[in-house]
Protein backbone atom coordinates (compact mmCIF):
# COMPACT_ATOMS: atom_id res chain seq x y z
CA UNK A 1 0.00 0.00 0.00
CA UNK A 2 1.31 2.99 -0.99
CA UNK A 3 2.08 6.25 2.06
CA UNK A 4 -1.32 7.41 3.07
CA UNK A 5 -1.21 11.11 4.87
CA UNK A 6 -3.92 9.85 7.03
CA UNK A 7 -4.54 9.04 10.82
CA UNK A 8 -4.32 4.83 10.82
CA UNK A 9 -6.46 4.99 14.22
CA UNK A 10 -9.43 6.78 12.10
CA UNK A 11 -9.47 3.42 10.57
CA UNK A 12 -10.49 1.44 12.90
CA UNK A 13 -13.17 3.05 14.21
CA UNK A 14 -16.60 4.74 13.07
CA UNK A 15 -16.94 8.27 14.35
CA UNK A 16 -20.83 8.96 15.93
CA UNK A 17 -22.12 12.11 14.47
CA UNK A 18 -24.01 15.07 16.33
CA UNK A 19 -27.58 15.19 15.37
CA UNK A 20 -27.98 17.41 12.39
CA UNK A 21 -30.45 20.11 13.92
CA UNK A 22 -30.76 22.95 12.40
CA UNK A 23 -30.22 25.52 14.86
CA UNK A 24 -28.14 25.83 18.00
CA UNK A 25 -29.73 25.24 21.32
CA UNK A 26 -31.08 29.15 22.45
CA UNK A 27 -29.91 28.63 26.06
CA UNK A 28 -27.88 25.90 27.93
CA UNK A 29 -25.98 25.91 31.58
CA UNK A 30 -23.08 25.03 29.99
CA UNK A 31 -21.26 25.60 26.85
CA UNK A 32 -18.03 23.72 26.42
CA UNK A 33 -15.93 24.61 23.65
CA UNK A 34 -13.47 21.68 21.75
CA UNK A 35 -15.08 17.98 21.27
CA UNK A 36 -12.04 16.35 23.00
CA UNK A 37 -11.06 14.34 25.71
CA UNK A 38 -11.30 17.30 27.78
CA UNK A 39 -14.55 19.00 26.63
CA UNK A 40 -16.33 15.43 26.56
CA UNK A 41 -15.52 14.04 29.66
CA UNK A 42 -16.62 17.50 31.48
CA UNK A 43 -19.66 17.42 29.09
CA UNK A 44 -20.34 13.27 30.15
CA UNK A 45 -19.86 14.30 33.90
CA UNK A 46 -21.85 17.34 33.55
CA UNK A 47 -25.00 15.92 31.56
CA UNK A 48 -24.78 12.70 33.78
CA UNK A 49 -25.52 15.05 36.80
CA UNK A 50 -28.56 16.70 34.98
CA UNK A 51 -27.09 20.19 33.54
CA UNK A 52 -28.22 21.27 30.17
CA UNK A 53 -25.00 21.53 28.28
CA UNK A 54 -23.76 21.71 24.85
CA UNK A 55 -20.67 21.23 23.65
CA UNK A 56 -19.72 23.19 20.51
CA UNK A 57 -16.64 22.03 18.22
CA UNK A 58 -14.89 23.48 15.01
CA UNK A 59 -15.10 20.55 13.61
CA UNK A 60 -16.08 16.90 14.46
CA UNK A 61 -15.95 15.39 17.31
CA UNK A 62 -12.28 13.62 18.08
CA UNK A 63 -11.04 15.88 15.17
CA UNK A 64 -8.54 17.23 17.23
CA UNK A 65 -5.33 15.40 19.23
CA UNK A 66 -7.39 13.57 21.08
CA UNK A 67 -7.97 10.93 17.59
CA UNK A 68 -4.23 11.34 16.28
CA UNK A 69 -2.31 10.81 19.47
CA UNK A 70 -0.16 7.71 20.55
CA UNK A 71 -2.58 6.10 22.47
CA UNK A 72 -0.04 5.99 25.87
CA UNK A 73 -1.74 6.48 29.06
CA UNK A 74 1.06 7.49 31.06
CA UNK A 75 1.56 7.99 34.47
CA UNK A 76 3.58 10.95 35.88
CA UNK A 77 3.69 14.37 33.89
CA UNK A 78 6.11 15.86 31.52
CA UNK A 79 8.52 17.60 33.71
CA UNK A 80 10.54 15.04 36.35
CA UNK A 81 10.13 15.03 39.58
CA UNK A 82 12.64 16.68 40.93
CA UNK A 83 11.95 19.74 38.85
CA UNK A 84 8.99 19.25 39.80
CA UNK A 85 9.29 19.37 43.53
CA UNK A 86 11.71 22.01 43.80
CA UNK A 87 9.12 24.35 42.11
CA UNK A 88 6.26 23.21 43.99
CA UNK A 89 7.19 21.75 47.10
CA UNK A 90 7.11 18.25 47.95
CA UNK A 91 3.24 18.16 49.49
CA UNK A 92 1.77 19.79 46.25
CA UNK A 93 3.82 17.40 43.83
CA UNK A 94 2.70 14.47 45.84
CA UNK A 95 -1.11 15.53 45.17
CA UNK A 96 0.23 16.15 41.46
CA UNK A 97 1.51 12.74 41.16
CA UNK A 98 -0.87 11.26 42.97
CA UNK A 99 -4.24 12.65 40.89
CA UNK A 100 -1.92 11.77 37.79
CA UNK A 101 -2.46 7.69 38.82
CA UNK A 102 -6.07 9.10 39.26
CA UNK A 103 -6.46 10.10 36.10
CA UNK A 104 -5.55 6.16 34.61
CA UNK A 105 -8.06 5.18 36.93
CA UNK A 106 -10.47 8.02 35.82
CA UNK A 107 -10.20 6.36 31.69
CA UNK A 108 -10.03 3.03 33.03
CA UNK A 109 -13.54 3.37 34.60
CA UNK A 110 -15.12 5.25 32.02
CA UNK A 111 -14.09 2.41 29.50
CA UNK A 112 -15.60 0.08 32.07
CA UNK A 113 -18.79 1.80 32.83
CA UNK A 114 -19.60 2.98 29.35
CA UNK A 115 -18.18 -0.43 27.27
CA UNK A 116 -15.70 1.51 25.44
CA UNK A 117 -14.03 -0.73 23.13
CA UNK A 118 -10.80 0.89 23.06
CA UNK A 119 -8.30 -2.11 23.49
CA UNK A 120 -7.36 -0.22 27.09
CA UNK A 121 -4.93 -2.50 28.67
CA UNK A 122 -2.66 -1.59 31.44
CA UNK A 123 0.90 -2.85 29.39
CA UNK A 124 2.81 -1.00 31.54
CA UNK A 125 5.36 2.01 30.01
CA UNK A 126 8.94 1.78 29.53
CA UNK A 127 11.11 4.65 29.12
CA UNK A 128 14.72 4.15 27.35
CA UNK A 129 18.15 6.03 28.10
CA UNK A 130 20.09 7.20 24.92
CA UNK A 131 22.87 7.82 27.39
CA UNK A 132 24.92 6.34 29.79
CA UNK A 133 23.93 9.52 31.97
CA UNK A 134 20.10 9.45 31.69
CA UNK A 135 20.32 5.82 32.55
CA UNK A 136 22.13 6.58 35.80
CA UNK A 137 19.56 9.12 36.69
CA UNK A 138 16.87 6.52 36.61
CA UNK A 139 17.57 4.95 39.64
CA UNK A 140 17.54 8.08 41.47
CA UNK A 141 14.18 9.17 39.93
CA UNK A 142 12.52 5.69 40.85
CA UNK A 143 14.24 5.99 44.67
CA UNK A 144 12.00 9.69 44.95
CA UNK A 145 9.23 8.09 43.69
CA UNK A 146 9.26 5.53 45.41
CA UNK A 147 9.82 7.41 48.57
CA UNK A 148 7.50 10.56 47.92
CA UNK A 149 4.87 8.85 45.87
CA UNK A 150 4.83 5.64 47.44
CA UNK A 151 4.56 3.74 43.59
CA UNK A 152 7.14 1.93 42.63
CA UNK A 153 9.20 1.59 39.30
CA UNK A 154 11.38 -1.03 37.84
CA UNK A 155 15.03 0.21 36.57
CA UNK A 156 16.25 -2.43 33.54
CA UNK A 157 19.66 -2.57 33.26
CA UNK A 158 21.80 -2.51 29.76
CA UNK A 159 22.16 -6.28 29.96
CA UNK A 160 18.38 -7.38 30.78
CA UNK A 161 17.09 -4.49 28.12
CA UNK A 162 16.40 -7.67 25.72
CA UNK A 163 13.34 -9.43 27.59
CA UNK A 164 12.07 -5.29 27.51
CA UNK A 165 13.09 -4.11 23.77
CA UNK A 166 14.26 -5.80 20.47
CA UNK A 167 16.85 -2.98 20.40
CA UNK A 168 20.21 -2.75 21.32
CA UNK A 169 21.15 1.58 21.16
CA UNK A 170 20.23 2.01 24.79
CA UNK A 171 21.56 2.77 28.06
CA UNK A 172 18.95 0.81 29.79
CA UNK A 173 14.97 1.18 30.97
CA UNK A 174 13.32 2.34 33.54
CA UNK A 175 9.83 0.42 33.66
CA UNK A 176 6.35 1.50 35.16
CA UNK A 177 3.77 -1.36 35.32
CA UNK A 178 0.62 1.21 35.96
CA UNK A 179 0.76 3.37 32.36
CA UNK A 180 -1.74 1.76 30.00
CA UNK A 181 -2.41 1.75 26.54
CA UNK A 182 -5.65 2.08 24.21
CA UNK A 183 -6.69 3.18 20.37
CA UNK A 184 -7.19 6.63 21.23
CA UNK A 185 -9.62 7.37 18.23
CA UNK A 186 -12.30 4.54 19.40
CA UNK A 187 -11.69 5.87 23.18
CA UNK A 188 -12.66 9.52 21.86
CA UNK A 189 -15.26 7.71 19.90
CA UNK A 190 -16.82 5.99 22.62
CA UNK A 191 -16.25 9.08 25.22
CA UNK A 192 -18.79 11.29 22.80
CA UNK A 193 -20.93 8.56 22.40
CA UNK A 194 -21.57 8.10 26.49
CA UNK A 195 -21.78 12.29 26.76
CA UNK A 196 -24.62 12.15 24.27
CA UNK A 197 -26.49 9.15 25.57
CA UNK A 198 -26.15 11.08 28.85
CA UNK A 199 -27.88 14.12 27.62
CA UNK A 200 -24.98 16.62 26.24
CA UNK A 201 -25.77 18.02 22.77
CA UNK A 202 -22.83 18.03 20.55
CA UNK A 203 -22.83 20.74 17.88
CA UNK A 204 -20.51 19.97 15.11
CA UNK A 205 -18.88 22.00 12.77
CA UNK A 206 -19.62 24.90 15.20
CA UNK A 207 -16.41 27.28 15.54
CA UNK A 208 -16.42 29.74 18.13
CA UNK A 209 -15.92 33.40 17.10
CA UNK A 210 -15.94 35.21 20.07
CA UNK A 211 -17.75 35.60 23.63
CA UNK A 212 -19.12 38.05 25.35
CA UNK A 213 -20.49 38.55 28.97
CA UNK A 214 -24.45 38.82 28.72
CA UNK A 215 -26.86 38.51 31.97
CA UNK A 216 -30.24 36.88 30.82
CA UNK A 217 -33.11 37.17 33.15
CA UNK A 218 -30.77 38.48 36.05
CA UNK A 219 -28.55 35.40 35.36
CA UNK A 220 -24.97 36.30 35.04
CA UNK A 221 -23.63 34.33 31.98
CA UNK A 222 -21.97 34.37 28.24
CA UNK A 223 -23.48 34.88 24.76
CA UNK A 224 -21.43 32.62 22.62
CA UNK A 225 -21.10 33.90 18.84
CA UNK A 226 -20.55 30.47 16.29
CA UNK A 227 -20.21 30.16 12.91
CA UNK A 228 -23.48 28.28 13.15
CA UNK A 229 -25.16 31.39 15.23
CA UNK A 230 -25.69 32.09 18.68
CA UNK A 231 -26.57 30.83 22.11
CA UNK A 232 -26.47 32.11 26.06
CA UNK A 233 -24.55 29.65 28.53
CA UNK A 234 -24.32 30.23 32.09
CA UNK A 235 -21.14 28.93 32.25
CA UNK A 236 -18.08 28.55 29.94
CA UNK A 237 -15.57 25.44 29.54
CA UNK A 238 -12.62 26.08 27.88
CA UNK A 239 -11.04 22.78 26.05
CA UNK A 240 -9.65 23.57 23.38
CA UNK A 241 -5.22 22.31 24.15
CA UNK A 242 -3.12 23.01 20.88
CA UNK A 243 -6.21 23.99 18.86
CA UNK A 244 -6.79 27.18 21.19
CA UNK A 245 -7.30 30.17 19.31
CA UNK A 246 -8.58 34.05 19.07
CA UNK A 247 -11.81 33.40 20.60
CA UNK A 248 -9.97 33.06 23.42
CA UNK A 249 -7.38 35.24 23.80
CA UNK A 250 -6.49 34.99 27.12
CA UNK A 251 -5.46 31.58 27.04
CA UNK A 252 -4.49 31.79 23.31
CA UNK A 253 -1.54 33.69 24.83
CA UNK A 254 -0.48 30.84 27.52
CA UNK A 255 -0.48 27.69 24.96
CA UNK A 256 2.24 27.25 22.55
CA UNK A 257 1.33 24.66 19.87
CA UNK A 258 3.54 22.25 19.12
CA UNK A 259 3.63 20.02 15.62
CA UNK A 260 3.99 15.67 16.73
CA UNK A 261 4.17 13.55 14.04
CA UNK A 262 3.47 9.60 14.12
CA UNK A 263 3.73 6.91 11.67
CA UNK A 264 2.61 3.33 11.24
CA UNK A 265 4.11 0.68 9.55
CA UNK A 266 2.41 -2.27 7.42
CA UNK A 267 1.01 -4.78 9.43
CA UNK A 268 4.01 -6.75 11.16
CA UNK A 269 4.57 -10.84 11.54
CA UNK A 270 3.88 -11.88 14.71
CA UNK A 271 7.15 -12.99 15.64
CA UNK A 272 8.80 -9.63 14.61
CA UNK A 273 6.42 -7.97 16.49
CA UNK A 274 7.31 -9.59 19.19
CA UNK A 275 11.08 -9.13 18.97
CA UNK A 276 10.84 -5.48 18.73
CA UNK A 277 8.53 -4.88 21.99
CA UNK A 278 8.30 -8.16 23.86
CA UNK A 279 5.99 -7.05 26.50
CA UNK A 280 3.91 -4.32 24.32
CA UNK A 281 5.04 -1.51 26.36
CA UNK A 282 4.24 1.88 25.40
CA UNK A 283 7.61 2.81 25.15
CA UNK A 284 9.50 6.55 24.54
CA UNK A 285 13.29 7.59 25.02
CA UNK A 286 15.06 10.37 27.16
CA UNK A 287 15.53 12.90 24.77
CA UNK A 288 14.05 16.22 25.13
CA UNK A 289 13.48 16.03 21.29
CA UNK A 290 12.35 12.51 22.21
CA UNK A 291 10.80 9.31 20.26
CA UNK A 292 7.73 7.50 21.76
CA UNK A 293 6.48 3.87 19.58
CA UNK A 294 4.65 0.99 20.22
CA UNK A 295 2.97 -1.89 18.63
CA UNK A 296 -0.80 -0.92 17.41
CA UNK A 297 -3.16 -3.78 19.07
CA UNK A 298 -3.17 -4.54 14.75
CA UNK A 299 0.91 -5.39 15.49
CA UNK A 300 1.93 -2.16 13.41
CA UNK A 301 4.86 -0.38 14.74
CA UNK A 302 3.19 3.22 15.41
CA UNK A 303 6.91 5.76 15.99
CA UNK A 304 5.83 9.19 16.87
CA UNK A 305 7.91 12.32 17.44
CA UNK A 306 9.06 15.63 17.07
CA UNK A 307 9.87 15.65 13.30
CA UNK A 308 9.07 19.36 12.79
CA UNK A 309 8.41 21.67 15.58
CA UNK A 310 5.56 23.40 13.34
CA UNK A 311 1.87 22.24 13.96
CA UNK A 312 0.74 20.00 11.03
CA UNK A 313 0.58 21.20 7.39
CA UNK A 314 0.60 19.47 4.41
CA UNK A 315 4.66 20.31 3.83
CA UNK A 316 5.54 18.97 7.68
CA UNK A 317 3.53 15.90 7.64
CA UNK A 318 5.58 14.55 4.56
CA UNK A 319 8.53 15.80 5.39
CA UNK A 320 7.79 13.70 8.58
CA UNK A 321 7.25 10.65 7.30
CA UNK A 322 11.23 10.10 5.86
CA UNK A 323 12.94 12.08 9.39
CA UNK A 324 10.21 9.18 11.61
CA UNK A 325 11.22 6.31 9.29
CA UNK A 326 15.03 6.67 9.20
CA UNK A 327 14.50 7.51 13.35
CA UNK A 328 12.67 4.19 13.17
CA UNK A 329 15.46 2.40 11.43
CA UNK A 330 18.24 3.67 14.16
CA UNK A 331 16.02 2.15 16.91
CA UNK A 332 14.99 -1.27 14.92
CA UNK A 333 17.25 -2.04 11.90
CA UNK A 334 14.67 -4.56 11.32
CA UNK A 335 12.33 -2.33 10.26
CA UNK A 336 14.35 -1.54 7.33
CA UNK A 337 12.26 -2.91 4.63
CA UNK A 338 8.84 -2.63 6.37
CA UNK A 339 6.30 -0.73 4.28
CA UNK A 340 5.43 2.63 6.08
CA UNK A 341 1.76 3.01 5.21
CA UNK A 342 0.68 5.96 7.12
CA UNK A 343 1.68 9.71 8.35
CA UNK A 344 -0.06 11.79 10.30
CA UNK A 345 0.10 15.02 12.72
CA UNK A 346 -1.41 16.95 15.21
CA UNK A 347 -0.65 19.78 17.60
CA UNK A 348 0.27 19.80 21.43
CA UNK A 349 -0.70 22.01 24.00
CA UNK A 350 2.65 23.38 25.78
CA UNK A 351 2.76 26.20 28.55
CA UNK A 352 5.98 28.25 28.96
CA UNK A 353 6.32 26.42 32.37
CA UNK A 354 5.54 22.91 30.95
CA UNK A 355 2.60 22.21 33.29
CA UNK A 356 -1.01 21.33 32.95
CA UNK A 357 -3.24 23.83 34.00
CA UNK A 358 -6.32 24.17 35.01
CA UNK A 359 -9.14 26.52 36.72
CA UNK A 360 -10.72 30.19 35.77
CA UNK A 361 -9.32 32.85 33.31
CA UNK A 362 -11.47 35.82 32.22
CA UNK A 363 -14.42 34.39 34.26
CA UNK A 364 -13.96 30.69 32.04
CA UNK A 365 -13.36 27.52 32.92
CA UNK A 366 -10.70 26.30 31.32
CA UNK A 367 -8.19 23.04 31.24
CA UNK A 368 -5.00 23.24 28.74
CA UNK A 369 -1.32 22.44 28.75
CA UNK A 370 -0.85 18.61 28.75
CA UNK A 371 2.58 18.74 26.85
CA UNK A 372 1.97 15.11 25.27
CA UNK A 373 0.50 13.71 28.04
CA UNK A 374 -2.70 14.58 27.98
CA UNK A 375 -4.83 11.28 27.49
CA UNK A 376 -5.55 10.53 31.02
CA UNK A 377 -4.80 14.21 32.06
CA UNK A 378 -7.31 15.55 29.87
CA UNK A 379 -9.79 12.85 30.84
CA UNK A 380 -9.04 13.94 34.30
CA UNK A 381 -9.24 17.52 33.92
CA UNK A 382 -12.60 17.59 32.58
CA UNK A 383 -14.12 15.58 34.76
CA UNK A 384 -12.47 17.80 37.73
CA UNK A 385 -13.70 20.47 36.32
CA UNK A 386 -17.03 19.62 35.70
CA UNK A 387 -17.24 18.93 39.29
CA UNK A 388 -16.21 22.19 40.49
CA UNK A 389 -18.98 24.05 37.94
CA UNK A 390 -21.29 21.21 39.62
CA UNK A 391 -20.61 23.09 42.82
CA UNK A 392 -18.53 20.31 44.24
CA UNK A 393 -14.80 20.89 45.93
CA UNK A 394 -12.63 18.66 44.11
CA UNK A 395 -9.05 17.48 44.90
CA UNK A 396 -7.16 19.49 42.01
CA UNK A 397 -3.39 20.33 42.71
CA UNK A 398 -3.34 22.18 39.24
CA UNK A 399 -5.76 24.42 40.30
CA UNK A 400 -4.01 27.31 41.52
CA UNK A 401 -0.36 26.87 40.39
CA UNK A 402 1.08 30.07 38.88
CA UNK A 403 -0.01 29.55 34.94
CA UNK A 404 3.31 32.05 33.15
CA UNK A 405 3.24 33.92 29.85
CA UNK A 406 5.77 34.77 27.43
CA UNK A 407 8.15 35.96 29.06
CA UNK A 408 8.10 39.60 28.46
CA UNK A 409 4.69 39.30 27.07
CA UNK A 410 6.51 38.57 23.88
CA UNK A 411 3.35 36.06 22.01
CA UNK A 412 0.29 36.84 20.78
CA UNK A 413 -0.58 33.54 20.03
CA UNK A 414 1.82 33.32 16.91
CA UNK A 415 5.00 30.52 17.98
CA UNK A 416 7.53 32.88 16.07
CA UNK A 417 10.10 31.21 17.79
CA UNK A 418 9.46 27.64 17.58
CA UNK A 419 12.53 27.15 15.19
CA UNK A 420 14.99 28.42 17.52
CA UNK A 421 13.19 26.51 20.11
CA UNK A 422 13.64 23.71 18.14
CA UNK A 423 17.24 24.00 18.08
CA UNK A 424 17.71 24.93 21.23
CA UNK A 425 16.18 21.27 22.44
CA UNK A 426 18.67 19.32 19.74
CA UNK A 427 21.49 21.14 21.23
CA UNK A 428 20.37 20.28 25.40
CA UNK A 429 19.88 16.81 23.72
CA UNK A 430 23.93 17.07 22.22
CA UNK A 431 25.43 18.27 25.86
CA UNK A 432 22.78 16.83 28.25
C1 LIG B 1 0.70 13.33 17.58
C2 LIG B 1 0.32 13.37 19.04
C3 LIG B 1 0.67 12.30 19.87
C4 LIG B 1 0.31 12.33 21.23
N1 LIG B 1 0.55 11.21 21.99
C5 LIG B 1 0.12 11.16 23.26
C6 LIG B 1 0.25 9.99 24.03
O1 LIG B 1 0.67 8.95 23.52
N2 LIG B 1 -0.14 10.02 25.33
C7 LIG B 1 -0.68 11.13 25.90
O2 LIG B 1 -1.01 11.12 27.08
N3 LIG B 1 -0.89 12.26 25.16
C8 LIG B 1 -0.53 12.29 23.86
N4 LIG B 1 -0.76 13.40 23.11
C9 LIG B 1 -1.49 14.54 23.73
C10 LIG B 1 -3.00 14.28 23.80
O3 LIG B 1 -3.47 13.77 22.59
C11 LIG B 1 -3.70 15.61 24.11
O4 LIG B 1 -3.15 16.16 25.29
C12 LIG B 1 -5.20 15.45 24.33
O5 LIG B 1 -5.79 14.77 23.26
C13 LIG B 1 -5.84 16.82 24.51
O6 LIG B 1 -7.24 16.65 24.49
P1 LIG B 1 -8.17 17.93 24.45
O7 LIG B 1 -9.56 17.45 24.47
O8 LIG B 1 -7.76 18.88 25.50
O9 LIG B 1 -7.82 18.64 23.06
P2 LIG B 1 -8.09 18.19 21.54
O10 LIG B 1 -8.35 16.75 21.40
O11 LIG B 1 -6.97 18.78 20.72
O12 LIG B 1 -9.44 18.91 21.18
C14 LIG B 1 -9.56 20.31 21.07
C15 LIG B 1 -10.72 20.59 20.14
O13 LIG B 1 -11.07 21.98 20.24
C16 LIG B 1 -11.61 22.35 19.01
N5 LIG B 1 -11.61 23.82 18.92
C17 LIG B 1 -10.54 24.66 18.96
N6 LIG B 1 -10.95 25.95 18.86
C18 LIG B 1 -12.31 25.93 18.77
C19 LIG B 1 -13.29 26.94 18.62
N7 LIG B 1 -12.99 28.24 18.57
N8 LIG B 1 -14.60 26.56 18.54
C20 LIG B 1 -14.94 25.25 18.61
N9 LIG B 1 -14.03 24.24 18.73
C21 LIG B 1 -12.73 24.58 18.81
C22 LIG B 1 -10.70 21.68 17.99
O14 LIG B 1 -11.35 21.56 16.73
C23 LIG B 1 -10.41 20.34 18.67
O15 LIG B 1 -11.23 19.31 18.17
C24 LIG B 1 -0.39 13.44 21.77
C25 LIG B 1 -0.75 14.51 20.93
C26 LIG B 1 -0.40 14.48 19.58
C27 LIG B 1 -0.80 15.64 18.71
Amino acid sequence: MPLREQNYWLTTVEMPRSAESPALPARVDIAVIGAGFTGLSAALTLARRGAKVAVLEAEAIGWGASSRNGGMVLTGMKLGVNQLISRYGRERTQRMYAASLASIDCVEQIVREEEIDCDFSRCGHLEVACKRKHFDDYARQAEVIAREFNHELRVVQRSELSSEIGSSIYYGGMVDEVSAGLNPARYVAGLGRAAMKAGAEICERTRVESLQRESRQGEAGWKINSSRGSLWARDIFVGTSGYTGRATPALQKKIIPIGSFIITTEVLPEQLAHELSPRNRMIYDSKNYLYYYRLTPERRMLFGGRAAFFPENDRTIRRSAEILRRGMIDVYPQLRDAKVEYVWGGTLDFAFDIMPHAGQIDGMYYAVGYAGHGVAMATYQGQRIAELIAGDKPENPFVGIPFPGAPLGLYNGRPWFLPFAGMWYKVLDWVS
